[in-house]
Order: structure tokens, then C-alpha cells, then sequence
């Protein structure tokens, strides 16, 4: 689904590079539904990526356009890097940017998973 500001799904963004391994990452969880790395510039003592493994460009078009079982692998997936990575107890932050005004850079669907120290009221 073309989103305003991303366009159609392009298969040269880099999430999808790295989802056919052509250019790496620092992988620390994968399935069927969802690969998660640890972000090039993080903006925290742990930024983590999720991201799909089916191309949808923008939460708007995999929330429209994904299956029951796609969404809910990919939701089971976000919690269980979570907790893998030890931050159910003292807690994170998930966030998905979406279009121009949501600021997001990459148009492969991605949630970031912040968290290792007391975030402020809101991460800009
Ligand atoms: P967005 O602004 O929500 O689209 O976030 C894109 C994120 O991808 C940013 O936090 C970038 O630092 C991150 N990023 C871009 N390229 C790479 C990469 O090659 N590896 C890991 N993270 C990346």
C-alpha cells in the first residue's frame, strides 16, 4: 500500500538488504516472522530493531495488509527479544515511526526497543 512520503515497498531499502543478507547486522533474535538487530545508531543503552520478514513498507500497510498470524508472530516476537534481553522487569519503550511527519527514514515496517536505562516522558 503506497503510503504518503514512502511510496510502494522498494525492495533496495537497506532492512531488506539485510533480510537477504547481503549486508550485515548484529543479529540478536530470528524466526519465521521477524529478524531483530541491534540499531546502527543507538539512541540508548539498548536499541533494539524488529522487524518483519514479509515487505511492508510502514505500520500502516502491515497493520492493513498483513495476516492475523503474520501480526500476531511479529507482536510474540517483539516480547520475546524483550524479555531475552532482560528488560521485561525493569521495562523499555517501543516505537514505530510512521510516514514524513512520524519521521521514519526506513520503509521497511521496524519497531524500535529501547530501553537499559529511565527514559524521559518521551523519546523525539
Ligand atoms: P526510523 O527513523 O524509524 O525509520 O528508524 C530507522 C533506524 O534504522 C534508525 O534508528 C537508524 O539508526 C537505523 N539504521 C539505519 N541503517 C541501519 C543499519 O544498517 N543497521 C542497523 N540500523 C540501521
Amino acid at each position: 500500500m503506497p503510503v504518503p512520503g514512502l511510496g510502494p515497498y522498494d525492495d533496495g531499502n537497506i532492512f531488506a538488504r539485510i533480510l537477504r543478507g547481503e549486508i550485515p547486522c548484529r543479529k540478536i533474535f530470528e524466526n519465521e516472522h521477524a529478524l531483530a538487530f541491534h540499531d546502527i545508531a543507538p539512541q540508548a543503552p539498548v536499541h533494539v530493531l524488529v522487524i518483519p520478514k514479509l515487505p511492508y513498507v510502514s505500520f500502516a500497510d502491515f497493520s492493513a495488509k498483513a495476516s492475523p498470524e503474520a501480526i500476531a508472530g511479529f507482536v510474540r516476537a517483539v516480547g520475546q527479544v524483550a524479555r531475552d534481553l532482560g528488560l521485561d522487569e525493569p521495562g523499555y519503550r517501543l516505537i514505530a515511526s510512521m510516514g514524513a511527519d512520524g519521521g521514519q527514514e526506513v520503509p521497511h515496517f521496524h519497531v524500535h526497543l529501547i530501553g537499559g536505562t529511565r527514559l524521559g516522558r518521551m523519546v523525539t
